[in-house]
């Protein structure tokens, strides 16, 4: 009775079809994508940048990509491609976060050591009209498991967006990014970070603009050591799409 009534709700929520093939979505969990589209992710070469995660041809401790970032190291589940695409453009417009990305998030982030050192999460803040608008902070949603996997706490509200900016273009450039986020971050708390093992998640990263400046920010308010984790990155430039 239950299962058939949760069935009822999430089929108001979701087509049957999955969103990038059209075939029938068979488990729930797999929010609106089917299993083929999720087994399809694109998959990263095991040799990666130990900071950024990035695809290097051998491993290494830091890249050409991650020269300007601020994050001490970045992690993040795959490309901003096909199944976790269209999983994070759904959750801009709905709340919801299915279970198979949510065991995703939980793995890649207990699979990194380091991440074990964080003393609190923050996800990125939406400015407070956007998360009017929207009614939710997705970055929040995605951070909720973040801290869920290595049982730490979430503080959303140590970090707020001060300036209210547009949303970037899709064409727009690392420099452009970064000037159009520069300052718009402040934190409310600065006791609760100083001398702080702080991680930061955002659903894309894109030039890295955004979660740069946050880490930035944070630092300034005296955290020690900033991670970020990203459900997606923006990986054109390594594969040429
Ligand atoms: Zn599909
Ligand atoms: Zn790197």
């Amino acid at each position: 009775m239950g299962r058939s009534f949760a069935d009822f709700l999430l089929s108001m929520i979701f087509p049957s079809r999955c969103v990038l093939c059209g075939e029938p979505v068979e488990s729930l969990a797999d929010g609106i994508t089917c299993a083929v589209c999720w087994s399809a992710l694109d998959r990263l070469p095991a040799a990666r940048c130990a900071r950024c995660h990035a695809p290097v041809s051998v491993p290494s401790e830091g890249c050409p990509a991650c020269r300007e970032m601020v994050l001490d190291r970045l992690r993040f589940l795959g490309p901003y491609t096909g199944a976790l695409r269209a999983q994070l453009l759904f959750l801009k417009r709905k709340p919801y976060v299915c279970r198979r990305l949510r065991e995703e998030i939980r793995e890649e982030v207990a699979a990194e050591s380091a991440f074990r050192d964080a003393e609190l999460i923050l996800p990125v803040p939406l400015h407070p009209r956007r998360q009017r608008e929207r009614g939710y902070n997705q970055a929040e949603l995605l951070a909720e498991e973040v801290a869920c996997a290595l049982g730490r706490p979430l503080r959303p509200g140590v970090l707020r967006r001060a300036i209210y900016t547009k949303p970037h273009g899709a064409g727009a450039d690392a420099v452009a990014r970064a000037r159009s986020v520069a300052g718009s971050f402040v934190v409310t708390s600065a006791e609760i970070l100083r001398g702080r093992v702080v991680l930061l998640v955002d659903d894309v990263y894109t030039t890295g603009a955004t979660l740069n400046e946050c880490a930035r920010t944070v630092r300034a308010a005296g955290a020690r050591v900033v991670y970020g984790f990203a459900v997606a990155r923006a990986l054109g430039w390594a594969f040429g799409f």
